[in-house]
């Protein structure tokens, strides 16, 4: 029996953050939007009936918007309508002002064993720039009690290149996030998403940015720091202590099958990419009425997946295994790219070793540069 990942888009927030272009909206979510995922699940649950859920994740939005009752609910159904493995990674993102000590002992008596918290910084000043509501000593609070009410398995997001954010907070951050009790640091570049407020704001030269030797600098301290106090660099942004990579997250990079559920969800089943629009109350008409929510569904040309294949294999420490690659494909990769490669390898960009093909240290600085080269022309 193959396994499938489950995301579940809990599309919730507060208020918006200045980076942010993910699909959220204002309100709490309420008992229509639980039953139209109920519909959702029940709708699409029987074309997987003979795959086995191995990982779930909560992601948003805000999924600790879910008050304890509609969480209870949630995790329900999934086990309902879904086979689950007896030992799943079930992921849920957590907003630090949610992380009440009931909430936290109610999210793990589902066996929610693993939370993601937005931590992004140590630096009060800078989380309000980017508009986060919480504070970092809230943050901190937040995950020390979910660690000592039995969360042991906690990973928590950092931003850099923020806007007046010099090395040395960042540095601060990062000093300060290794001495938490997580497992799992991610760590993210601010990027410019089209239509967020930070977007706008450059658009009118008004975004204070870093310049190339800071961001470089900031870029080498997360490279130094946080291997050195036990988290190693398994993917381009991802750290984690020995045994606590993100099982969820290795489905997305390893092209593996996973079905998103949600306004807004993605989801990659073989060579199918189909992604639901995100209106919420389109979502809940369309599901409350019998139909299947609207979705955008893209067919993955076999020239597209191993496009597609290359770059997020490359992503990953280990890189493309080459001998996998060529079971899938019929060819060996230098078929298609040996001139690419053997440029990125003469640039130091990329080393094969032990029948893998990978990024250097500072092939995975100029990642995008890298993934551009496996962009096939015909
Ligand atoms: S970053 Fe998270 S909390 Fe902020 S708007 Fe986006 S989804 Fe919501």
């Amino acid at each position: 029996m193959t396994d499938l990942g489950l995301y579940i888009h809990i599309p919730f927030c507060r208020s918006r953050c200045a980076y942010c272009g993910f699909y959220s909206i204002g309100t709490k979510p309420d008992d229509r939007f639980l039953k139209a995922l109920e519909r959702e699940m029940e709708m699409r649950s029987p074309d997987f009936k003979d795959r086995l859920v191995d990982t779930i994740y909560l992601g948003g939005g805000t999924p600790s918007s879910l008050t304890e009752d509609q969480l209870t609910e949630l995790m329900e159904k999934v086990r309902q309508y879904f086979r689950i493995f007896e030992n799943p990674e079930i992921t849920m993102e957590m907003n630090p002002c949610d992380m009440t000590d009931a909430y936290l002992r109610h999210a793990l008596s589902l066996g929610i064993n693993r939370i993601s918290v937005g931590v992004q910084s140590h630096d009060d000043r800078l989380l309000r720039k980017i508009g986060r509501l919480h504070r970092a000593s809230e943050a901190e609070k937040a995950v020390k009690r979910a660690y000592a009410l039995g969360f042991h398995n906690i990973s928590i997001d950092l931003m850099y290149e923020l806007p007046g954010q010099s090395v040395e907070d960042f540095r601060k951050s990062l000093l300060w996030a290794v001495h938490l009790p997580i497992t799992h640091v991610s760590v993210y570049s601010l990027i410019l998403e089209e239509g967020t407020r930070f977007a706008q704001l450059a658009e009118r030269g008004k975004l204070l940015r870093p310049t190339e030797e800071e961001s470089w600098a900031m870029y080498q301290d997360m490279c130094r720091i946080l291997p050195h106090y036990g988290f190693e660099r398994y993917e381009i942004s991802s750290f984690a202590r020995k045994g606590f990579r993100s099982r969820h997250n290795r489905k997305y990079w390893e092209l593996s099958d996973y079905l998103g559920l949600g306004p807004a969800a993605s989801s990659r089943i073989g060579r199918k990419r189909f992604t639901v629009h995100p209106g919420v109350s389109l979502y809940e008409k369309e599901l409350l009425s019998g139909e299947r929510p609207l979705e955008d569904v893209e067919p993955l040309s076999e020239k597209d997946e191993m496009e597609e294949y290359c770059f997020l294999h490359l992503r990953m420490k280990e890189g493309i295994p080459l001998q996998d690659f060529q079971n899938r494909y019929g060819r060996p990769l230098t078929y298609w790219y040996e001139k690419q490669v053997d440029l990125l390898k003469k640039q130091k960009l990329i080393k094969e070793e032990g029948g893998c093909l990978f990024l250097t240290y500072h092939g995975a600085a100029l990642g995008n540069y890298v993934f551009e080269q496996f962009l096939r022309d015909e």
